[in-house]
């Protein structure tokens, strides 16, 4: 025979009663009992956090129906899921908007759970209610400022979409007479003014891709919501059809490790590895050899490109992700500075980061880190 609780715990049922009662005194919880043996089911008790989270009295609130902490905002969805809990005779938890007796707003997350009898039958419920307004008014927060943040995203995709078609313009009639100049004029021109006109080209030709990298820079924000499944093995492969032409002319030698699938935006991802392995070969002095690799980090997937090449100095580490920085001439090395601050970007979007670990002269490895949840 089991020996009764009482025994083993050491105290008396009187005891043990008056135990429980201070302890649901103490709780920083309201709690309260609604009689269901009574029409309307009033209140029969209610403890000292309640009182203190309302503002109302025992005296106040004893023998009444709990829904006057709704005062006239009766109609709340999370109401009726309480009655259809109550008619199956179950427990619930929903989250109310309440009233404090000074008429103060305040979220109030309420579980409630029936007490039976020795037949079952339901004798009493009891609830226990804390008050959430700062984490719901902290969620409602994020929320807002998530649509204004995807809302700015959208007006700067759309400025960037408006700007390059109004530069663009322009700038074609400027490349297009220039090559007129030079082709029609090439008797009459000498020297020099064919390479002022070389230069002009050169020029505009340069400002097109700029443009074009802005403007990819300024999609990456709206992109994110567009996810699929993307075997990432595959996903390489594409990768490296796409730099195909410098891989060959540079004779550089990419190995990838085995990768996972992930879920995301497709394009992003073809960006971000296309971004970081075009670096690695564009800053190499030797035969470039770059090895694409991954680790598993827990919670995080790791993933990591790792060259040969020039290195770059930990000084750098937050101004090389930084758009339009750059730490070298056009001439040494072609670019626009705009790579891994879309890379920083298309990262944010799956809350990861991205760093890099480099010794000057022997190469980089470029890591990028996100949570597995988010892919
Ligand atoms: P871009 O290559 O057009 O200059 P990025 O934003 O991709 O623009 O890179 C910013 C700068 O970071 C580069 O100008 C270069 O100095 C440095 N960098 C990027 N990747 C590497 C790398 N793999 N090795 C050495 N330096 C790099």
């Amino acid at each position: 025979m089991h020996p009764a609780l009482d025994d083993v715990i050491k105290c008396s049922r009187e005891q043990m009663l008056l135990l429980k009662e201070a302890a649901i005194e103490a709780t920083s919880s309201g709690f309260v009992i609604s009689d269901f043996t009574r029409a309307d089911n009033p209140l029969v008790y209610v403890n000292k956090a309640f009182c203190e989270m309302t503002g109302y009295t025992q005296e106040e609130v004893l023998n009444q129906n709990c829904r006057f902490l709704q005062a006239s905002d009766k109609d709340q969805p999370e109401i009726e899921k309480l009655r259809i809990a109550i008619k199956e005779s179950r427990s619930e938890k929903v989250l109310l908007k309440n009233y404090k007796k000074d008429g103060t707003v305040f979220w109030n997350e309420l579980i409630i759970s029936p007490v039976k009898d020795k037949v079952g039958v339901v004798t009493h419920y009891i609830g226990i209610q804390t008050d959430v307004t700062e984490r719901v008014n902290a969620r409602y927060a994020l929320k807002k400022k998530t649509q204004e943040l995807e809302q700015s995203n959208q007006e700067l995709e759309e400025f960037a979409n408006a700007v390059s078609h109004d530069l663009k313009e322009p700038l074609r009639m400027i490349s297009t007479f220039l090559e007129f100049l030079d082709k029609e004029y090439s008797q009459t021109l000498d020297d020099q003014a064919k390479d002022y006109i070389s230069h002009a080209l050169k020029g505009s030709d340069r400002m097109k891709h700029l443009i074009e990298d802005l403007l990819d820079y300024s999609k990456v924000g709206s992109l994110h919501h567009d996810l699929s499944v993307l075997n990432l093995n595959k996903t390489l492969e594409d990768v490296l059809d796409n730099l195909h032409v410098v891989i060959h002319e540079k004779s550089a030698k990419i190995t990838v490790d085995n990768l996972p699938s992930i879920k995301a935006n497709e394009y992003q991802i073809v960006t971000l590895f296309q971004n970081l392995i075009s670096n690695a070969i564009k800053y190499c002095k030797e035969t470039p050899e770059v090895k694409v690799g991954y680790l598993d980090d827990g919670p995080y997937c790791i993933f990591y490109v790792e060259d040969n090449g020039i290195g770059i100095d930990d000084y750098y580490k937050d101004y090389v992700f930084q758009i339009f920085n750059r730490l070298h001439s056009k001439k040494e090395f072609p670019g626009n500075g705009i790579g891994l601050a879309i890379c920083k970007r298309i990262v944010n979007n799956l809350d990861g980061s991205i760093w890099f670990e480099s010794t000057k002269g022997k190469g980089s490895k470029f890591f990028f880190k996100v949570p597995k949840e988010n892919i």
